[in-house]
């Protein structure tokens, strides 16, 4: 790859969930511009669709597709990328992977190795990893000259302090490789960029707590620069309670349901994935808008919301005695960029560790929304997962630094959920 990437490139980043794709193209230049993006949904379902996004003017375009599994999604895609032009400047194709377990503590690119590699992780998360597994062994059939990199979720959290890292199992198990992860790497990571660029080194390198609430929600306890604990763990299925996900349980209730209703183990994690958090609890919804909504009339999705804002308030004071205080707070994600009653019944009684809201910059939705008197600086910031990919992506290729603040700075974007 020539250094020329970035005057003349475009990157391809892939984002591949459970059941759809997300994608976006980026041209190279003084900084990465977003021109195009969009996703397939319903993948292996009846319904399948494509969507194509013109970032600029905003028009989508979305037409039913063909595609049995991930893999099926790529000719679509490259035809509906070729038709507006974007194919002949595909230079490389960043993809977001879920897990890279112990050995990648940054972006690699893929290689017969680091597939290798991949393919023995599978069993850790059999519903992202052999669909990513496939989408990259895909790309490499159809066009073998485009390089690849995988990009970690767990990359920023792999060098956690050994104490953070070790669950308290039988010692043998963290030989196999069972310890805490943690995800959201790819978030974290711009996140600490964007700190970095609006704070300056003081902020980015003091006691930072990183609160990235969506649909998956986690937090990471950040000092130095560096990940020192995270609230997920070896899946993405522990921490705080999610739209559908339970977070931390106590392990018992496996056994006693188990026992009592004859549950299965697989049964179990359909229950803990995709029945629990939010929806579970609520019997209403995943969607915290929808709680909101309804929390006024009813008692269940008021008690959802309220064990919401519980959890993700007790791991901000473990973080807080973890790091020895913190400097600062960042929220992101659709929960936490998007809603100020969130945000200030999380940080209700968080004053004595110094961190006070102002009302008027929350309702605002940040850039700060602290006081100027808070001892914590609370933020609020856009993550943008595929821009961090693809500057990785230029990055790894060019050994260039990317320069992705103009479009960071022209805050463009849509506001998400
Ligand atoms: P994902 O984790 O799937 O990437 P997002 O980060 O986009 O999800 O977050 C989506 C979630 O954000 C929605 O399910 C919704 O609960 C929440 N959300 C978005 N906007 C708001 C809002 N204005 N108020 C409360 N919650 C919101």
């Amino acid at each position: 790859m020539s250094p020329s990437l970035l005057s003349n490139a475009g990157i391809l980043t892939i984002n591949a969930g459970s059941s759809s794709i997300k994608f976006a193209f980026f041209r190279g230049g003084q900084s990465l511009l977003r021109t195009v993006s969009g996703q397939m949904g319903r993948i292996g379902l009846p319904g399948t669709e494509l969507t194509v996004t013109d970032v600029a003017s905003q028009h989508a375009e979305r037409t039913p597709i063909h595609a049995s599994d991930h893999a099926g999604c790529l000719d679509p895609l490259m035809e509906a990328l070729e038709k507006k032009g974007y194919l002949s400047a595909i230079q490389a194709v960043g993809h977001r992977v879920v897990h890279g377990g112990d050995r990648y503590n940054q972006p690699a690119r893929v290689t017969p190795d680091v597939l290798a590699e991949l393919r023995r992780l599978s069993p850790y998360d059999p519903e992202h990893l052999p669909a990513e597994i496939s989408l990259i062994e895909a790309f490499s059939r159809r066009h073998p000259a485009w390089p690849q990199v995988a990009c970690f979720d767990t990359a920023f959290h792999r060098d956690m302090p050994r104490v953070a890292r070790l669950l308290p199992i039988p010692r043998r198990y963290d030989a196999q490789g069972i310890h805490r992860y943690g995800f959201h790497g790819l978030s974290y990571a711009y996140l600490m960029e964007e700190l970095q660029r609006l704070g300056g080194s003081t902020e980015a390198n003091g006691r930072v707590v990183l609160a990235h609430l969506g649909n998956g929600a986690s937090l990471a306890a950040v000092r130095g620069g560096r990940s020192m604990d995270t609230t997920m763990g070896f899946t993405p299925t522990a921490g705080v309670p999610m739209s559908t996900r339970s977070g931390d349980l106590d392990p018992g209730i496996v056994a006693y349901l188990a026992r009592t209703e004859g549950m299965s183990v697989d049964e179990f994690r359909v229950m803990v994935n995709t029945q629990s958090g939010l929806l579970g609890l609520s019997e209403i919804s995943p969607d915290l808008r929808d709680l909101l909504e309804r929390e006024p009339s009813d008692v269940r999705a008021a008690e959802a919301v309220a064990l919401f804002c519980y959890h993700v308030k007790k791991a901000i004071g473990a973080f807080a005695a973890a790091l020895g205080g913190i400097d600062t707070l960042v929220f992101a994600g659709g929960i936490g960029e998007n809603s100020a009653v969130i945000r200030a019944r999380i940080c209700e009684g968080l004053g004595f560790l110094g961190l006070e809201l102002e009302a008027g910059r929350n309702r605002a939705h940040g850039p700060v929304i602290s006081t100027p008197g808070s001892r914590v600086t609370v933020r609020v910031i856009r993550t943008d997962e595929e821009l961090q990919i693809a500057t990785s992506v230029a990055r790894l290729l060019t050994g260039q630094p990317a320069r992705p603040e103009a479009e960071r700075a022209g805050t463009a974007r849509q506001a998400r959920g």
